[in-house]
């Protein structure tokens, strides 16, 4: 017998047959002896109908009232997957997040879970009932409603394995796991049997829109084996562990693209200390998310401080910069968005060397050219013309034969 907390993204639960068929899986594996816990996200479309109406009738509604409304997308699923399994002779009670309950800070749209009480919902898997848990919400201290963000409902279920205790926390979704690459831009792509928090954490906050980001650190942090699958496809999809229980650790897990980067040049910029505490200073306070910085070394006491940011921030930044390039006497402010980052990703580069080497090899190979490079202890990024994304993406899967 084991506990599992399995969350059911919005497509898995789309429609009436859908949500029969997540019933079948839940009610027979209860049958079977195990323990569930169920979280569900809002039917398909359903969060951005309820934002569409909302935006209809307000130009900024207030936050607080569009949690009350996009909340309710989760509690109708809730109910109707709970009815689904009692039909199948299966007793299943659902579960609002105010109910269970789970306890949040009081950030509208984007709270942080602070506390589980899971007691109620222990009692049912106690008596041997499914508990079926609306996804994506919370409640303050003060009883308002909130929300987790978008695709909050991972994040949900991991909170809730961690506070039982439970065996695994399964995510269901309409992919079989994780991948070397995206298999859209290379067909070779290979789905990863397991991969470290880590390396999924850089994976997902490059691109692989697999998880949301705070449920992995939420795993991570707790704990919490977790495993991502398909609802559609039996399978073992990827299980997401902690680093020393992967036995065999491979070189490279993943390669991830994004376009969505922008890269801005403050140039020849007096090459003084508090240089770099200066231009960041205005850009973090902007709550403008910085990832690459290069600072070239200087020449004539003149340096270029070059930066990534989201490609959606850059006519901000370069806003920011220009008074205060023309206070601390720099030549100007440069912006570039037709850039993409390519990384490489994998525990075993710690203990390897080389990595980095082949990278620019084989991209110097297809004549790509590498505008910046940075790396961390489990990761290698350089930017690349845009156009050169999926050349680069499918060139280093090939070096480092992820497909073998
Ligand atoms: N229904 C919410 C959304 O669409 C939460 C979730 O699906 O996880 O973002
Ligand atoms: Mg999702």
């Amino acid at each position: 017998m084991a506990l599992y907390v399995e969350k059911y993204g919005g497509t898995s639960v789309g429609s009436v047959e859908r949500i029969q068929a997540v019933a079948q899986k839940v009610a027979a594996r209860t049958q079977a002896g195990d323990q569930m816990v169920v979280v569900v996200s809002a039917m398909s479309g359903e969060t951005n109908r309820l934002l569409c109406l909302a935006n209809e009738l307000h130009e900024a509604p207030p936050a607080r009232e569009l949690d009350v409304l996009l909340s309710t997308g989760e509690q109708v699923t809730i109910a109707l997957l709970c009815m689904a399994i009692n039909q199948i002779g299966v007793e299943a009670r659902s579960y609002t997040g105010s109910q269970v309950k789970i306890l949040t800070d009081n950030v509208h749209g984007k709270a942080r879970i602070v506390d589980i009480d899971a007691s109620p919902i222990q009692q049912d898997l106690d008596k041997g009932r499914v508990a079926v848990v609306a996804g994506f919400q919370g409640v303050d201290a003060e009883n308002n409603i909130t929300t987790l963000g978008r695709g909050g409902s991972d994040t949900t279920a991991v909170a809730l394995a961690a506070a039982i205790k439970a065996d695994e926390c399964r995510i269901y979704t309409d992919v079989d796991g994780v991948y070397t690459a995206d298999p859209r831009v290379v067909p070779k792509a290979k789905r990863l049997e397991r991969i470290s928090f880590e390396e999924m954490l850089e994976l997902a906050s490059l691109g692989a829109k697999v998880l949301q980001i705070r449920s992995v650190e939420f795993a991570s942090k707790y704990n919490v084996p977790l495993r991502v699958l398909s609802s559609f496809e039996d399978g073992p999809g990827t299980l997401i562990i902690d680093e020393e229980k992967i036995v065999e650790q491979p070189l490279i897990s993943g390669i991830t693209a994004s376009k969505d980067e922008a890269k801005v040049t403050v140039r020849a910029v007096p090459d003084k200390p508090g240089i770099a505490h200066r231009i960041l200073g205005v850009i973090s306070d902007a709550h403008i998310n910085v990832d690459m910085i290069i600072q070239n070394i200087s020449d004539e006491g003149l340096t270029d401080f070059t930066f990534t940011v989201g490609g959606a921030d850059m006519a901000k930044s370069i806003a920011l910069l220009q008074p205060l390039a023309k206070e601390l006497g720099a030549a100007d402010v440069v912006a570039d968005d037709d850039i993409a980052k390519i990384s490489v990703v994998g525990i075993g580069m710690r203990s390897h060397e080389g990595i980095a080497t082949n990278m620019f090899k084989a991209l110097s190979e297809k004549g790509i050219n590498i505008q910046m490079i940075s790396t961390s202890e489990i990761k290698i990024s350089v930017t690349v013309r845009k156009k050169h994304t999926d050349l680069a993406v499918s060139t280093l899967h090939d070096a480092f034969e992820l497909d073998k």
